[in-house]
């Protein structure tokens, strides 16, 4: 047998006697991807979502260069763009002073990069048509809660129902997984003291770049921000991510203050956000989002596979985790297709993504006391000496690659090739991504 499977089928791993019975718990990014990946490849795939009807939670997110050379690969990037906003800096600013504090530029390395902020269910809607689109099973209203690993998988959800035998089984269920928990791989992410309030609404050009995010702070203890993400749906209006940043324990006193204390304060800081906080006429329509940091050791064990927030979470400071969500689907799709069982793709799974997703664990839990934090310390440093120092080469430049993803090779681990950006904007027009 010719096929990369040789092995599996002669060991008697595959169940159908030509591909693997894989099991993908969560449709989210990171499932959903594997999911199109593991289908093409020709295994026999099955998504288990607990929701009822499959849907996306929370507001924006940005899609780097890492995240956007997966869609590419998958044949998705044209879909992407068209929804999304072309983002090509990142810029904050002190909120009494007026002072740049951050300013990123993709263009500071060369090579034609930028990133794509896209209303979170213009992701889910891009990935999950594709994956109707190929016939991929997907159950909802199944929410998976252990794992009985011997020589197959068994799963079974809350209900009690039983699903399997699986021959690999992969977790996507996100930062609070359960299966994780079940398999004894990590408890609950170590909680950060600062949320944040998210809301989606009309895109309002005045005062913004349309092609940044734009941020303003007060020490670490307030940031606010204000992201372009494009169009939830092709015929949808434009719109905005707006957040606030706050801790969770202080939700109770702002809502007790009353909404308009919350817009007044927001508005001293930042006027121009009028045309946002004018939007908001509830606290309902903010989604309290909390952060937790946890990075798994190692993302795997005996016919299970951990992707994307269920093996490292974080705050979305540094915006990587949809990203490293997309670069662990292709990678462990690259490790099935090149092992020699599974057991041998996993450890190579395990192995190409290892230093990736700990340098960005590592910057994430690094940079995130600057912008959310009680410390007067780390904003001090961030609006004085380090503000200064980050417009003297080559700050410029490894500011740009930690943005972008790419501060060590996240591509050939994961049996990709960078997308020719250049070439990419040569070819459809400067400004179709705008
Ligand atoms: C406010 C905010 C802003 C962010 N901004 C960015 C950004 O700019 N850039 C970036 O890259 N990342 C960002 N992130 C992080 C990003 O959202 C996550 O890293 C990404 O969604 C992870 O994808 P995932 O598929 O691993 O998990 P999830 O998106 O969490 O998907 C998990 C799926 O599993 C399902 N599920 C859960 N439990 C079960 C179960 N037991 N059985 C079956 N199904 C289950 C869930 O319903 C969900 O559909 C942000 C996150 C937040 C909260």
């Amino acid at each position: 047998m010719s096929t990369p499977f040789a092995n599996l089928v002669a060991n008697g791993v595959d169940m159908t006697g030509r591909r693997l019975h894989i099991a993908i718990a969560g449709a989210g990014p990171a499932g959903l991807a594997a999911a199109l990946y593991l289908k093409r490849d020709g295994h026999r795939v099955t998504v288990y979502e607990r929701f009822e009807v499959p849907k996306p939670l929370g507001s924006g997110l940005i899609l780097q260069p890492t995240g956007l050379t997966v869609l590419d690969n998958l044949g998705l990037l044209g879909d992407i763009r068209e929804l999304g906003s072309r983002i090509d800096r990142l810029y904050g600013a002190d909120a009494r002073s007026g002072r740049t504090v951050l300013d990123v530029r993709y263009d500071a390395r060369p090579g034609g990069r930028f990133g794509v902020a896209v209303h979170r269910a213009a992701l889910f809607g891009v990935l999950y048509r594709a994956a109707l689109r190929e016939g991929i099973e997907i159950v909802t209203g199944a929410e998976l809660e252990m794992a009985d690993i011997g020589e197959h998988v068994m799963l079974a959800d809350a209900s009690g129902r039983s699903m399997g035998p699986f021959d690999l089984v992969i977790d996507a269920s996100g930062a609070r997984s359960r299966l994780r928990q079940n398999a004894g791989l990590g408890g609950r992410p170590m909680p950060l003291a600062y949320g944040a309030f998210w809301a989606s609404l009309d895109w309002r050009g005045a005062g913004f770049d349309e092609h940044a995010l734009t941020q303003r702070y007060s020490r670490a203890s307030v940031m606010v921000g204000v992201l372009p993400i494009g169009r939830a749906e092709t015929n949808g209006r434009n719109m905005a991510a707006f957040f606030w940043s706050l801790k969770p324990a202080h939700v109770a006193q702002v809502q007790a203050a009353g909404l308009d204390a919350w817009k007044a304060r927001v508005a001293e800081l930042w006027p121009a956000c009028r045309a946002y906080l004018d939007q908001i006429a509830d606290f309902d329509q903010l989604t309290l989002a909390r952060y937790g940091h946890q990075t798994l050791a190692k993302p795997a064990a005996r016919r299970l596979a951990i992707i994307g927030d269920a093996a490292h979470s974080t705050s979305p400071q540094l915006g990587q985790g949809a990203n490293m969500a997309l670069l662990d689907a292709a990678a462990l799709a690259y490790a099935l297709r090149r092992g020699s069982d599974v057991e041998d793709a996993l450890d190579a799974y395990v192995r190409a993504r290892r230093w990736h997703v700990r340098l960005f664990q590592m910057l994430s839990s690094a940079f995130t006391p600057f912008y959310q934090s009680d410390s007067l310390a780390f904003p001090f440093l961030r609006d004085g000496l380090v503000a200064s120092v980050a417009k003297i080469p080559p700050a410029p430049q490894l500011l740009a690659s930690i943005v972008a993803g790419t501060l060590i090779d996240p591509f050939g681990p994961a049996g990709l090739r960078e997308t020719d950006w250049s070439k990419l904007e040569a070819e459809i027009g400067a400004n179709v991504l705008a």
